[in-house]
């Protein structure tokens, strides 16, 4: 098999499970748009995604990131950067992402919105949220408790665009559990920011639990790509 043909098998597949989470919550698969994920995979394989009609792919290191997006600027795509967001890297992300989904921390926006601004165009951003129960060791992601106030400070940025919010379902847990803490976040989210309607969940591993409580958004690699060498 070629690689494309690979990509192309992994794709089927992913699309055929969107849709028949779609159908089992009763909701539209153009609801649901599909990021790919490319992480650790070459240039050459977001190519020819792109050419698989896929529209959006995400990364999560900056270096790898701003190399591959640079590679592929002839490219029609939406850059999506998922990783961990360091303070003296912010900026630079902005200048090639068009969403970033992993803001977490006040400190970043006005980084973030200079970066933007730099580039001459506002940058999407869904808030990460933290899905660990109260006491685990933290990962990534803003604690439901302090949105409010990091969304406020993402409106106020005159370069950013507050679009939603984006979450990982902890190791250790049944994701259908955390997800349905994350409906509730959301919930409570959308009364303050209605047209704020993104919700990014759902991996290879559970993007059906994620489409049933309203993702519209999953991020799949290893699904599409095949599995990664070790997650860096
Ligand atoms: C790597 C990664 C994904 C994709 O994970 P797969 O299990 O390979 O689909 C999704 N979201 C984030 C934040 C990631 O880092």
């Amino acid at each position: 098999m070629s690689r494309r043909e690979e990509l192309a098998d992994g794709l089927a597949q992913v699309r055929g499970r969107i849709e028949r989470a779609c159908a089992e919550a009763g909701r539209d698969a153009s609801e649901v748009t599909l990021v790919a994920v490319t992480k650790f995979f070459p240039a050459s394989d977001v190519r020819l995604l792109a050419d698989l009609g896929v529209t959006d792919v995400g990364e999560n290191r900056h270096q790898e990131a701003e190399a591959k997006a640079a590679e592929c600027a002839d490219l029609d795509l939406r850059w999506h950067y998922i990783g961990g967001l360091q303070s003296n890297k912010a900026g630079a992300v902005a200048r090639y992402a068009h969403v970033v989904e992993s803001l977490d921390r006040t400190k970043l926006v006005g980084r973030l919105d200079r970066g933007a601004q730099e580039r001459g165009r506002p940058v999407d951003v869904l808030l990460q949220v933290s899905l660990d129960p109260p006491g685990a060791e933290h990962r990534a992601g803003a604690d439901p408790a302090d949105l409010a106030a990091l969304a406020d400070a993402v409106v106020a940025a005159e370069h950013l665009r507050l679009r939603g919010l984006m979450a990982v379902a902890p190791l250790g847990e049944e994701p259908s559990a955390a997800f349905d803490r994350l409906a509730g976040v959301r919930s409570t989210f959308l009364d303050h920011h209605p047209s704020a309607d993104v919700l990014s969940a759902g991996m290879s591993g559970d993007l059906e639990a994620a489409i049933a409580v309203g993702a519209t958004h999953v991020r799949v690699g290893s699904a599409i790509l095949g599995s990664r060498p070790l997650d860096r």
